[in-house]
């Protein structure tokens, strides 16, 4: 049985990017192209994760492998099939990565044995196929025990990291001591903030790059309003007061025509009108984005002194293969829904979006948050969250726990609020301020999106990955330069 399945990946055009950066950047990204594609020589680049859909590392490499492909880089894209007990593992250890304790079973010998048998056999496999001049990068927990095979080909392999924590604990650091003996074998390791390196790996392998946000996808393109309401009514998430006469187009990544058909499934009192007032967050089912606590802080201190409705939005559940726990965590949020008295679960609306046609589901989030009046992200624990970027980016005001890579992208008070993790009373406040003062929110939502055009981009990403290449390649540069675009480009 392979362990590995190869992910289409279709070819997006860059140039697009020209009236996004303007020339003289998009200038110099063509060249860095140019040069890694030199050095490449014709020699494919392979990334592993553990799924193709369904969270933030997913969403990247779509995009990021895409504009590469189309850039000329030979890209391979493959996803690690494990098993449950695999799955149960690598949860386990994605929980405690991020200072939880999940299903609070221990990182032992059987875990490992779990754990191994799986990463051994994939990392096998791809020994078997990449050859002297590829380059290999491996996302996540799920992958690092496929580092020492694939060391045995003798190609550069790099370790990407994409959950971290700020102040690691006794349950991170053991964690941490798990994978590390194989994290160490990498050439080069990838963390997405500072304060997520974990101690004991090499200064001199380290870098830094911060997750990024593809402009163009279905997730963030320009929608007109619309098409905002024409999609919102196709996949029955809004009344549309006539008979489905939106418009519910979008243009997927390749620049063709896609529709909205599929339906969304609603635990709600009654459908949301076009004139409701919308507090959103979108998130995996997963306890770390706190979907209880993000109901339980709407009905007792936003609800009471406003008419606002909450949509709480989540992928259907049966395409996650790598994510155990999103069945158990979308059935609590539906007996909490349940539990609501009746008044408050008329302004409730716990959704489950399609997950058949990935742009589809794209273009529905795309809509939802710009739909959406306030966006919150009330995370107890987050890599980076690129639900908060894809929310500044489309110039929402965002209320988000002040935790991880959250507090890279906002400045609060400025480009969106910042509150306590655990202070639901504080999250209320910060709504409710934000739905008082709409000035207010628009100037937090317009410096939100200049935050995103200056960091969170993908192309400053790809501008990082490139000159990590080429440090590997070459061994000039330091990982300071590959981590610090700015002084890079
Ligand atoms: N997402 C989605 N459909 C959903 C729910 C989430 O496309 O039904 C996307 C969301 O828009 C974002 C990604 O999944 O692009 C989640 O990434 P984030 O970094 O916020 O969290 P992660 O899931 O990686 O922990």
């Amino acid at each position: 049985m392979p362990v590995l399945t190869s992910v289409p990946i279709a070819a997006l055009p860059v140039e697009r990017f020209e009236s996004l950066i303007g020339e003289r950047d998009y200038r110099r990204l063509m060249e860095r192209f140019a040069r890694g594609r030199d050095l490449l020589d014709g020699h494919a680049m392979w990334q592993v994760n553990s799924t193709s859909r369904g969270g933030g590392v997913a969403e990247m490499l779509a995009s990021l492998l895409g504009y590469a492909r189309g850039a000329g880089v030979d890209e391979r894209w493959e996803v690690i099939e494990g098993n449950e007990p695999f799955f149960a593992v690598t949860k386990r250890i994605h929980n405690n990565l991020h200072g939880a304790v999940g299903d609070g079973l221990p990182l032992d010998d059987e875990a490992r044995e779990a754990y191994e048998s799986v990463t051994r056999a994939a990392g096998a496999e791809l020994a078997n196929r990449v050859v002297p001049g590829d380059v290999v990068l491996l996302h996540d927990p799920q992958t690092a025990g496929m580092i020492p095979a694939i060391k045995q080909v003798g190609v550069p392999v790099v370790w990407r990291c994409h959950v971290g924590i700020d102040t690691a604990g006794e349950i991170t650091r053991r964690a941490w001591a798990f994978l590390r003996g194989y994290v160490q074998q990498a050439d080069a390791y990838v963390f997405s903030r500072r304060q997520y390196v974990w101690n004991e790996l090499e200064p001199d392998k380290t870098v830094l790059i911060a997750p990024s946000i593809d402009a163009y996808s279905a997730k963030n393109q320009e929608l007109s309003d619309g098409q905002v309401t024409g999609i919102l009514a196709a996949a029955g998430l809004q009344q549309d007061g006539a008979t489905r006469t939106g418009d519910a187009s979008f243009a997927r990544m390749d620049a063709s025509p896609g529709r909205v058909e599929r339906r969304a499934e609603v635990d709600e009192g009654r459908p949301l009108r076009p004139d409701d007032v919308v507090v959103l967050q979108v998130s995996r089912w997963d306890r770390l984005k706190d979907p209880l606590g993000v109901i339980d802080g709407f009905v007792r201190h936003v609800l009471p002194r406003c008419d606002a409705h909450l949509v709480y939005a989540g992928p259907s559940v049966e395409a996650i293969a790598d994510d155990p726990e999103g069945r158990e965590v979308l059935a609590e949020a539906k007996a909490c829904f349940a539990a609501l008295p009746a008044k408050a679960r008329e302004h409730v609306h716990l959704v489950t979006l399609p997950m058949i046609d990935l742009e589809e589901n794209a273009a529905i989030v795309n809509a939802l948050q710009r739909r959406a009046d306030v966006i919150v992200q009330k995370s107890t624990a987050e890599g980076f969250g690129l639900t908060v970027a894809e929310a500044m980016w489309k110039a929402r005001p965002v209320v988000a726990s002040r935790i991880g890579g959250i507090q890279d992208q906002i400045e609060d008070g400025r480009s969106g609020r910042l509150v306590d993790a655990q202070d639901l009373a504080a999250y209320g406040d910060a709504v409710l301020d934000l739905l008082a003062n709409p000035e207010l929110a628009a100037t937090m939502g317009k410096q939100a999106r200049q935050r995103v055009q200056n960091g969170f981009l993908g192309t400053r990403s790809m501008l990082q990955y490139i000159a990590l290449y080429e440090r590997l390649v070459t061994g000039k540069g330091s990982p300071a330069e590959v981590s610090d675009p700015s002084g890079y480009a």
